[in-house]
């Protein structure tokens, strides 16, 4: 098929899951006073001001575009605990006791989702189906089976190994050379649980507030906070900013000099024969592998169609011109996809930050959460409602990921102009690997 022949009719250059719970638009005025600013309505925010609200606390959430339309509403939508930190890499410079303390709030980031999400039966789609992180060179299957050994022992998750002969049993490709898969790890329908966050917000008092976008806050008289928008400024005793890939120096000086973003791209095939799916991607567990130039792949909740995660290359794209080198990657992953076309191609912001993990504190005169590293459907929700814990003065002790360590991005300003260069060199290193 050649490039413009993989999309189908009707395709559009935007996520999937807006399909099913799309952003929202709320222009109703803003109110002057409140006791607490949240500024972004991700995951993040909207478990923060759900918190503060409960505690009896008038809060607003403002965002600059859509509710929903950063992050939180692109995402693979695949959870997990702990995997970021030991096979995405940061376990490499972290202190141990740090470490394992990361790897304590990791497992309480997915307690608290699954706890969230069964609890307060929120509709998400949460499935706990298993993830395959494959091995994409020979020499990387030690490695990712000895990661898996760290995983079980620092998380308590069960994981079974497989090599090239045996992979086959997991995931209806040839083109790793092995890898292992983690039972308790699965996927949520990002829409669905951003619309259930929402919902569940107003219902807690929560005014949510599209297109105002905020400006640098500034100190006010009496302890106060002057937070300046596009559509008038609140004064609040609290502010929570939770902007993550979306920092931008405009709104948060000193946050944009350490969270850099980074686009990652998605496409969805068209709908598939059942059979099919089953065959290249059994029991519906989420894949992902060893590059540095990461993907990701999943079947949608619904069992329809495969959905399919990754960089097109060195420089950034809009989302149809991305959609055709993403379709070759997952190509050469499942060649039977190449008989299928495209509906979506689509991308957001991830937060990178760098250590590569996330972090909470102070910064900009707010309190903040930022930094996921392309891991936050958990974390960020966690994170969210523990600077809510930590502004109504409720936390037991502060998370691993609330550190005066937060160090800038070396020569970086907010124009992330080294991106190519390490997607470059990424790539690079993951095809000498293979070879
Ligand atoms: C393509 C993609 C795939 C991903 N896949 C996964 C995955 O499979 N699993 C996983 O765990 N994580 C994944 N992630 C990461 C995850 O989606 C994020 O970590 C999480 O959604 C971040 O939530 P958040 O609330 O911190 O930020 P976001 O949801 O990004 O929200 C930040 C909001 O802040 C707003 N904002 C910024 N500045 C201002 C301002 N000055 N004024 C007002 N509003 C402002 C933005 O408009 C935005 O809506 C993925 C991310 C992307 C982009």
């Amino acid at each position: 098929m050649s490039a413009a022949d993989i999309f189908a009719e009707g395709f559009k250059a935007e996520p999937y899951w807006w399909e099913a719970a799309a952003p929202e638009t709320d222009l109703d005025p803003l109110p002057t006073r409140a006791d607490a600013v949240v500024i972004g309505s991700g995951y993040a925010g909207l478990n923060a001001a759900t918190e503060l609200a409960r505690a009896g606390l008038d809060v607003v959430v403002i965002d600059g575009g859509r509710l929903g339309e950063g992050g939180s509403t692109r995402s693979g939508g695949m959870v997990s605990s702990g995997q970021k930190l030991v096979v995405g890499g940061a376990i490499k410079g972290i202190d141990p006791e740090l470490f394992d303390r990361m790897i304590g709030d990791s497992i309480s980031s997915f307690d608290y989702l699954q706890t969230l999400i069964q609890g307060e039966g929120l509709d998400a789609d949460l499935a706990i189906t298993g993830r395959f992180f494959g091995a994409h060179a020979r020499s990387l299957v030690e490695p990712t089976w000895r990661n898996g050994r760290i995983l079980a022992e620092k998380t308590g998750v069960n994981v079974h190994f497989y090599d090239r002969g045996t992979q086959r049993q997991v995931i209806g490709s040839d083109y790793y050379y092995g890898g292992m898969v983690v039972d308790e790890y699965g996927g949520l329908h990002p829409g669905k649980y951003h619309r259930a966050l929402r919902e569940r917000a107003r219902k807690a008092g929560v005014k949510l507030r599209s297109h105002a976008k905020a400006g640098p806050v500034r100190d006010a008289a009496d302890g106060m906070k002057l937070v300046p928008t596009e559509r008038g400024d609140i004064l609040a005793r609290h502010v929570v900013s939770a902007t993550n890939g979306y920092t931008r120096k405009d709104g948060h000086p000193e946050l944009a000099r350490r969270v850099v973003p980074v686009k990652s791209y998605q496409i969805a095939t068209e709908p598939l024969p059942p059979d099919l799916i089953e065959t290249l991607i059994p029991k519906a567990r989420m894949i992902s592998d060893t590059r540095r130039d990461v993907i990701y792949s999943r079947p949608s909740p619904d069992g329809s169609r495969i959905l399919f995660g990754s960089r097109p290359g060195f420089f950034e794209r809009d989302d149809r011109e991305a959609a055709p080198a993403i379709y070759e990657r997952m190509t050469e992953i499942w060649p039977e996809l190449k008989a299928y076309k495209i509906t979506h191609a689509w991308s957001g912001f991830v937060g990178m930050t760098a250590d590569k993990v996330a972090h909470m504190g102070k910064r900009d005169n707010s309190d903040f959460a930022a930094g996921c590293n392309g891991n936050g459907v958990a974390l960020m929700s966690y994170l969210g409602y523990q600077t809510a814990q930590k502004i109504l003065g409720r936390q037991n002790q502060p998370t691993a990921f609330d550190r005066d360590q937060f160090t800038a991005v070396p020569l970086y300003s907010g124009n992330p102009w080294f991106v190519p260069i390490v997607a470059a060199w990424y790539r690079l290193r993951d095809w000498s690997e293979r070879r």
